[in-house]
């Protein structure tokens, strides 16, 4: 591992300052959970880390008033304990719950888990194998090569590496903001301009400048949250990430869909909402067919790979299940 310097700043104002002084070789860290095998396997290789646990302003979760505030440093495990978000958003509860393992969630942050960066074998082990992420320009060798657990919603011609994350999958389904703070201030964005698509520029995942830092994630209060589920297919029932992964929420108002989300986890290059399958729902009964037929075209259009073409019924019908379970709790 390439030697840094450290520094642990103590609010957010110094961590900016900070980070806006030292430039792009420069890394913040959290739990440390997935950037230090980064650092081991010389993915990323920051001449300085900053580490951000001493920044109160990132840390507690609030549930006054009509949206629910989440801390950028809050851990996935007290999170997904948390009693209102249990209540009224049970995907985001299952979507922590369902990730890693309570030894990893006990020590990852919620905007670390956000910006964790793709699983693709090659992008891990570098050469040598050709990876426009990890060396801009020098190919894709996913491609032609072992895809099974890429994406084929949202590639390009130089990357089709998967979002790996489950949480901002559920996310995406609340329209959930994100608030960062940088060296020209506070903004806010939704979680859906987070997260780049990979285009002709695969080494660049998120829509942050390098002295940006995740304050907060806001979730809108909405009776939608409460009928939801993450439901997540993977290769063990533990400590595995996602092969298909579906969060769907619902309500119901006269015995007809009111309001539905889709979003989609492990077929695309970015948390991926499924729009047209929420669309043909509106004002019909949810049952085993229109659940089914919402399963079929939320993956319309989908571009599969040599090795992934079977998510396509795979996700179908992990869509359907999921629309079931989240109206079995409207
Ligand atoms: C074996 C294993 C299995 C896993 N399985 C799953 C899974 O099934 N589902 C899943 O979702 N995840 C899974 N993960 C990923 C895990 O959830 C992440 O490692 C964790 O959430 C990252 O959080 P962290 O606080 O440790 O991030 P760190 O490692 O500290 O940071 C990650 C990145 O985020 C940046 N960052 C952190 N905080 C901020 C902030 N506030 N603002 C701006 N940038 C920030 C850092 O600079 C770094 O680039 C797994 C990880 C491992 C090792
Ligand atoms: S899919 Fe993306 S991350 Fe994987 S090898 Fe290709 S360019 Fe690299």
């Amino acid at each position: 591992m390439k030697r840094f310097d450290y520094a642990r700043p103590a609010d957010l104002g110094s961590a900016i300052a900070t980070l806006a002084a030292a430039g792009d070789g420069t890394r913040l860290v959290a739990g440390g959970t997935t950037l230090f095998d980064l650092m081991k396997l010389d993915v990323e290789t920051p001449g300085r880390l900053v580490d951000i646990n001493g920044l109160a302003e990132l840390r507690g979760i609030d549930t006054g008033g009509d949206e629910l505030r989440l801390g950028a440093l809050v851990r996935m495990a007290d999170a997904a304990e948390d009693t209102r978000l249990k209540a009224d958003f049970p995907l985001l509860s299952e979507a922590l719950w369902k990730a890693a393992s309570q030894q990893l969630r006990n020590m990852a942050s919620l905007g670390g888990n956000l910006l964790q960066r793709t699983r693709c074998a090659y992008f891990r082990h570098g050469e040598p194998f050709a990876c426009n992420k990890r060396n801009p320009g020098s190919g894709c060798a996913a491609i032609d090569g072992a895809n099974r657990s890429h994406a084929f919603f949202g590639g390009s011609d130089a990357c089709v590496a998967a979002y790996p994350g489950d949480f901002a999958i559920a996310l995406i389904a609340m329209d959930a903001v994100i608030d960062v703070e940088g060296a020209k201030g506070r903004r806010s964005l939704a979680i859906a301009d987070l997260h780049r698509q990979p285009g002709a520029r695969p080494h660049q995942d998120a829509n942050l400048s390098p002295d940006e830092i995740i304050v907060q994630i806001r979730i809108p209060a909405n009776s939608v949250g409460r009928a939801s589920t993450y439901h997540k297919v993977r290769d063990r029932e533990s400590y595995a990430f996602a092969v298909v992964s579906t969060a769907a929420a619902v309500r119901i108002e006269d015995g007809v869909v009111a309001d539905v989300r889709i979003a989609l986890g492990g077929v695309a290059t970015v948390p991926w909402r499924a729009r047209s399958a929420e669309q043909a729902l509106i004002g019909r009964r949810l049952d085993a067919e229109t659940a089914a037929e919402a399963g079929r075209i939320a993956f319309e259009g989908a571009a599969p790979l040599n090795h992934n073409s079977f998510k396509i019924e795979l996700g179908a019908n992990v869509v359907r299940d999921a629309l079931i379970i989240a109206a079995g709790r409207a």
